[in-house]
C-alpha cells in the first residue's frame, strides 16, 4: 500500500472497529492526490469533535486530503454487502471511502471519521475510488440543512479539492469529503456476514452495534431482538423527519440504511418544491421504489433485511424467531405512523391531541396535491395564518387558493379554536417546526455549477442560509421558475 509522507496532525484516535476480526474491513491507506485546497471547512463540528483548531493546524489539509496519516491512523475499508433496488449484492464495501479512525466527541459521543473519495480499495469493483466536487459540496450543504433542521445525520467535517480531474461524464474536478457519522454500520453490513452464513461474523457485529449505539440493551434476555427493535424505532423516527421536511433521500438500499438513524449517503436526495407522495428524482430510480411517499415503506422492507439477518440470534427455534421479529416489523408502519402525526401536528401548531388530527394533516396534503402547492411554504404560510396574519395574495407566503384548500382551513380553524395555546405562541412554536430555508434543488444545482468552475461564493451563501432554516431568508425561500425546476437528479458516482 502506497504511504503518504507529509506529517499529520495527531489526532486522538481510537479504532475499535477496526480491532474487529480481518474479514471486517481491509487495511487500506488513502490514496495522495496532486494539490490539496480548503473548498470547506466545518468549524462548528470540529469544536464538537473537541478539534477547535483543527483547520489551522499543519498538516490538517494535507490529513483530510489524503496526502498524511496521524502517526496513530489505522485507516480501513469497511466489508459490506447490500441490497440495491431490491437485487442483492453480496460485496460492496467501502470502495471509495476510507475510516481513519474514531474520535470521541465534546459530549462523550463516538464518532467516525473517513475519508470519502479518498482513492480505491479492493471493494472498488471498477471505479475510481474518488469523489467529483459536485456531490461533494451537496452532500455537504445537504447534511448540514439537515442537521441545522434536527434530523439526525452523519456530518460534514471539510470539503477539500484535489486538484486532480475525475472522470463522469466528462472531466470534473476532483474532491475528497470528511465525513462524521455516529458509526457506519449498516443494514448492509449484517447481510455481508449473513450472506456467507457467516454466524459468528453477524454476533460479533451485533454485539460490537449494541456496545456502540444502544448499550443499555446488553442486558436484555434477547439483545438481538432488542436491537431489531431500537434499529427499527430511530428509522421510524428517521424517516417521518424526512417527510417533515419533504426530503427524498433517492437510494434507501440496505447499504445506505445507517443503525445507527443517521441519514446517510446524499447522492441522488432532493427536496420536495411541490407537494406529490409519487415524487422521483433520482435519476436511477426508474420504478419509484424510493419515491417520497413511499420512504416508510422502503425502510420496513430495509429493517426485514435486518431481521433476516438477526434471526439465528434471536431464538435458537427458527419459527419462534421469525415470529417475534415479525412482530417487531409488522409494528413498524405504526411506530412510523405515532412519529409522523406528533411532528404533523407541531407543524400544524397541535399541542394537544384529538381523533381527528390525522385526518386533517392527510387531508391537507390532499389540499396541497390537487394544486401542486409548494410544500415548504404551504407550512410557513400556515405560521403566519395561525395568528391572523395571513399574507396577501401574490405574496411569497400566500395560501393557495381553491375550494378544497379554503375548506381545509376552516376545518383547521375550528379545530385550532379547542385549543388553549394563544395565537402568538402557536405561531411562534410552528416557526419552529416549518423550515422557511431549505436547500432547494435549483439553488444547490446552481451553488454546485458555479464552485466546479471555480466560484464558491454562491455555495457559502446558501450554506450560510440553510444552517439557520427558520429564519426567513427570501432569497433562498422562493419556489423554482418553471425554467429553474430541476427534474432529476444524479449520484455521480
Ligand atoms: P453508493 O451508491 O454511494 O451507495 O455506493 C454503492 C457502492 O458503490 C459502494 O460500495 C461504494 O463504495 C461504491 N462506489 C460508489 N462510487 C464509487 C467510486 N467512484 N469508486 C469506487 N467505488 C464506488
Ligand atoms: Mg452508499
Amino acid at each position: 500500500m502506497s504511504q503518504p509522507t507529509t506529517a499529520a496532525p495527531a489526532l486522538p484516535f481510537e479504532h475499535t472497529y477496526a480491532g474487529l476480526p480481518a474479514r471486517f474491513h481491509q487495511r487500506v491507506a488513502p490514496t495522495p492526490v496532486s494539490a490539496p485546497r480548503w473548498l470547506a471547512f466545518n468549524d462548528a463540528l470540529a469544536g464538537e469533535l473537541g478539534l477547535g483548531s483543527l483547520r489551522e493546524s499543519p498538516g490538517a489539509l494535507a490529513m483530510l486530503a489524503g496526502n498524511a496519516l496521524p502517526d496513530n491512523a489505522q485507516p480501513i475499508a469497511m466489508a459490506y454487502a447490500g441490497h440495491q433496488f431490491g437485487h442483492f449484492v453480496p460485496q460492496l464495501g467501502d470502495g471509495r471511502a476510507i475510516l481513519l479512525g474514531e474520535l470521541i466527541d465534546t459530549h462523550g459521543q463516538r464518532r467516525d471519521l473517513q475519508l470519502k473519495g479518498a482513492g480505491p480499495t479492493r471493494f472498488s469493483r471498477g471505479g475510481d475510488g474518488r469523489a467529483a466536487i459536485g456531490p461533494v459540496l451537496r452532500e455537504f450543504l445537504v447534511s448540514e440543512a439537515m442537521h441545522a433542521m434536527g434530523v439526525p445525520t452523519t456530518r460534514a467535517l471539510a470539503a477539500v479539492a484535489t486538484g486532480d480531474p475525475v472522470m463522469r461524464e466528462r472531466p470534473v474536478p476532483g474532491a475528497v469529503l470528511a465525513r462524521v457519522a455516529a458509526s457506519h454500520l449498516r443494514v448492509g453490513s449484517f447481510q455481508y456476514f449473513a450472506a456467507q452464513e457467516d454466524a459468528d461474523g453477524v454476533r460479533v457485529l451485533t454485539d460490537y452495534a449494541i456496545a456502540r449505539h444502544f448499550p443499555a440493551l446488553a442486558g436484555e434476555a434477547k439483545p438481538a431482538l432488542a436491537l431489531l427493535q431500537a434499529v427499527a424505532e430511530r428509522q421510524a423516527a428517521l424517516v417521518a423527519q424526512w417527510m417533515h421536511v419533504g426530503f427524498v433521500h433517492g437510494v434507501m438500499n440496505t447499504d445506505n440504511c445507517a443503525i445507527s438513524g443517521e441519514t446517510i449517503d446524499y447522492g441522488p436526495c432532493a427536496f420536495l418544491d411541490e407537494y406529490d407522495p409519487g415524487k422521483v428524482f433520482s435519476s436511477i430510480d426508474r420504478g419509484g421504489r424510493y419515491a417520497f411517499g413511499n420512504q416508510a415503506a422502503a425502510a420496513r422492507w430495509n429493517l426485514a433485511r435486518l431481521a433476516e439477518c438477526l434471526l439465528p440470534l434471536i431464538d435458537s427455534e427458527p419459527e419462534a424467531a421469525l415470529a417475534q421479529a415479525s412482530a417487531v416489523i409488522n409494528a413498524f408502519p405504526d411506530r412510523f405512523r405515532a412519529h409522523w402525526l406528533a411532528g404533523m401536528r407541531r407543524k400544524l401548531g397541535l399541542s394537544g391531541e384529538e381523533d381527528g388530527d390525522e385526518a386533517l394533516a392527510q387531508a391537507l396534503l390532499e389540499a396541497m396535491h390537487a394544486v401542486a402547492a409548494d410544500y415548504t411554504l404551504v407550512f410557513r404560510g400556515l405560521c403566519l395564518a395561525a395568528e391572523d396574519r395571513e399574507a396577501a395574495t401574490g405574496d411569497l407566503l400566500a395560501l393557495p387558493k381553491s375550494p378544497g384548500f379554503d375548506a381545509w382551513r376552516q376545518r383547521w380553524r375550528d379545530r385550532l379554536a379547542r385549543e388553549a395555546q394563544s395565537p402568538r405562541a402557536r405561531a411562534d412554536a410552528m416557526r419552529q417546526a416549518n423550515p422557511a430555508v431549505i436547500p432547494r434543488n435549483h439553488q444547490v444545482e446552481a451553488a454546485l455549477v458555479a464552485a466546479e468552475s471555480g466560484d464558491l461564493a454562491p455555495f457559502e451563501s446558501l450554506l450560510a442560509a440553510v444552517r439557520q432554516p427558520w429564519h426567513e431568508h427570501p432569497d433562498y425561500m422562493q419556489a423554482p421558475r418553471p425554467d429553474q425546476r430541476v427534474a432529476r437528479t444524479f449520484c455521480g458516482t
